[in-house]
């Protein structure tokens, strides 16, 4: 089975597919932005409790309390010996953000009153593809998928890459549920700003094209090195300077 989250990465790079499904880890050490993220989105999941109270900042806050506490329980095999310290800098960093969050939530009430519901577990058998949006919402006839964010938000809309993702959760909504799926969104968490994609016929194709080319990985072929690969942060840079076969120039 291929997870939605092998769509995303391909969308970065296809060979960090490869060294992945080669049993490298994408993560090599636990950074200050890797634990921020991971804070952010458990308070992201929450933001539906704070955003039509008069008392946004103190619900948040409170929520910040019980999820730096929780953290190290609930990740305990991502975050392996995480220190105290380094938490409590994380924690007070996105302390400082809630002001900003807190702004902006109430500009998103008919989002967040729409009763959501957290993390379903989908699975298509016709495509082997499987995966978990963080929230499908479900209002009147409407299903709708919806992932949090916690890097950077951009000017307008949402990244190619979010939309790829959010487009490969429709599909296998639409497959459970019979349903048509028109749109999507991306919480950027940490703005607390709620963004509408839609789903368009073009990132449809895109999500099935790179579920072949992901299968062929997964059959060992190592892909080309794009021209315009991330390499600068990737973990996988000391590895990868390997000259790519005949068979993956017919990638
Ligand atoms: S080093 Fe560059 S080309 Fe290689 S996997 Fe990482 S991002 Fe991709």
């Amino acid at each position: 089975m291929i997870r939605v989250s092998d769509i995303t990465i391909y969308h970065k790079c296809p060979r960090m597919c490869f060294f992945m499904n080669e049993g490298h880890d994408l993560i090599k050490e636990v950074t200050s932005g890797y634990l921020e993220g991971i804070i952010l989105k458990e308070l992201a999941l929450v933001y539906d409790l704070a955003f039509n109270s008069k008392d946004k900042l103190s619900i948040l806050n409170l929520e910040l309390d019980r999820i730096s506490k929780e953290i190290p329980v609930i990740y305990r095999s991502e975050l392996p010996g995480i220190s105290d310290e380094n938490l409590a800098k994380s924690v007070a960093d996105i302390r400082s953000l809630l002001e900003v969050i807190c702004s902006n939530l109430s500009s998103y009430n008919g989002f967040f009153a729409g009763g959501l519901s957290h993390n379903e577990s989908l699975q298509s058998e016709k495509f082997g593809l499987t995966g978990s949006p963080d929230r499908l919402i479900r209002t009147n006839d409407e299903l709708t998928p919806s992932i949090i964010k916690t890097g950077k938000m951009p000017l307008n809309g949402v990244w190619q890459g979010d939309r790829l993702q959010l487009t490969a959760y429709a599909v296998l909504a639409e497959e459970k549920y019979d349903i048509p799926i028109r749109r999507g969104f991306v919480e950027y968490a940490r703005w607390g700003v709620v963004r509408e994609a839609a789903i368009r016929r073009h990132e449809r194709r895109n999500v099935l094209q790179i579920l072949g080319k992901t299968k062929k990985i997964q059959n060992g072929i190592m892909p080309e090195k794009p021209e315009d690969a991330p390499c600068e942060h990737c973990a996988f840079t000391g590895m990868c300077d390997v000259k790519s076969t005949l068979a993956s120039k017919f990638f």
